[in-house]
C-alpha cells in the first residue's frame, strides 16, 4: 500500500471558519484521509510533536509572537504550505486595524483590563513572513476548491485556479448585474471560484478572494469608476473589509 502523505491543519489568529468548511466536506473527508495521514488538526485530535509534513493548510494571520514562531516552525517542517482563506492570503477582516488612524490599543482599553499586554502588531498575510506555495482564497474558503487542491497535490500536480473573474460565475448563474444598477461591485476585478455566492444573495462582491491579476490596468480603471459611483471613502471601506486594499492598489 502506498505511504500516506502527512497533513497538518493549523490556525493562526482568526475566526477558524475555514476549518469549519473543511469539516463541511462531510463524507469526502474520508477520501482525504485515504490519501493523507492527519498529523495535527486541533479540532479533531490532541496535538502531537511531528517533524515533517507533506502539506500544511494554514488559516488566519500571524498576529502574535506565538503565531509567528509557529508559522516559521511549520515552514521548516512542511514541503508545501497552502494559505487557507482570506486571513492567511490577504490579511482578512482583522487587517482593518492597519487602516485605522489610531493603532495604539486605544480602543482595546475599553474592552480589556490588561490591554497593555496585547501584542498590537501590524496585520500581515502569511506570505509576508514565510514562503507560501499555494492559496485557497475566500472568506471562508470554497471547500470544493480546497478538496481539488488537495487531490491535485496528492497526484503531484500543481493546483491552479481558473483565472476568471467573479462576473463569469455570476452571469453563468443568471444573477442580475448590480453594477448596472449602480452598485459598487468588485466582481470584474476579483478572482472567481466562489460561485458568485454574494451575488446569489443580491450582495455585491467585496473582493474577498483578491484581485484576479494584480498587475492588470483594468483594476485601476474599475476602481476609478467605483470611486465616481460611491465616493472615495466608501470605496476604501469596501476594499478594507477583507484586508484587500493593499492587494488591489499596489
Ligand atoms: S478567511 Fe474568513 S472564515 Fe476563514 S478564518 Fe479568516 S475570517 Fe474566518
Ligand atoms: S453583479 Fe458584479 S459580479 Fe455580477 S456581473 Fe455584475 S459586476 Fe460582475
Ligand atoms: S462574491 Fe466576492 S466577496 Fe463574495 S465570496 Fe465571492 S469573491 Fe468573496
Amino acid at each position: 500500500m502506498k505511504k500516506k502523505l502527512k497533513l497538518v491543519i493549523a490556525s493562526m489568529t482568526c475566526c477558524e471558519g475555514c476549518q469549519v468548511e473543511i469539516l463541511n466536506l462531510g463524507e469526502r473527508l474520508l477520501n482525504i484521509f485515504e490519501i493523507f495521514d492527519l498529523g495535527n488538526f486541533s479540532w479533531v485530535k490532541e496535538k502531537e510533536e511531528i517533524d515533517y509534513y507533506d502539506v500544511a493548510l494554514i488559516e488566519g494571520t500571524p498576529l502574535t509572537d506565538e503565531d509567528i514562531q509557529s508559522l516559521k516552525e511549520l515552514r521548516k517542517k512542511s514541503k508545501i504550505i497552502v494559505a487557507m482563506g482570506t486571513c492567511a492570503h490577504l490579511g482578512g477582516v482583522q487587517e482593518i486595524k492597519n487602516y485605522t488612524e489610531n493603532r495604539k490599543n486605544e480602543k482595546a482599553k475599553y474592552v480589556y483590563s490588561k490591554y497593555q499586554r496585547i501584542e498590537n502588531k501590524v496585520v500581515v498575510p502569511l506570505s509576508k513572513i514565510v514562503k507560501i506555495d499555494y492559496v485557497a482564497p475566500g472568506c471562508p474558503i470554497n471547500k470544493d476548491e480546497l478538496y481539488n487542491i488537495l487531490c491535485d497535490i496528492a497526484i503531484g500536480k500543481s493546483p491552479k485556479i481558473a483565472p476568471r473573474p467573479v462576473c463569469f460565475e455570476c452571469q453563468n448563474n443568471g444573477y442580475p448585474c448590480l453594477l448596472q444598477k449602480g452598485e459598487p461591485c468588485l466582481g470584474p476585478i476579483t478572482l472567481g471560484g466562489c460561485d458568485a455566492v454574494c451575488l446569489k444573495s443580491n450582495r455585491f462582491c467585496y473582493g474577498c478572494r483578491g484581485p484576479i491579476n494584480a498587475k492588470s490596468p483594468i483594476i485601476k480603471r474599475h476602481l476609478e469608476n467605483i470611486k465616481k459611483l460611491v465616493g472615495e471613502k466608501y470605496l476604501a471601506e469596501i476594499l478594507e473589509t477583507f484586508g484587500a486594499e493593499d492587494d488591489f492598489i499596489k
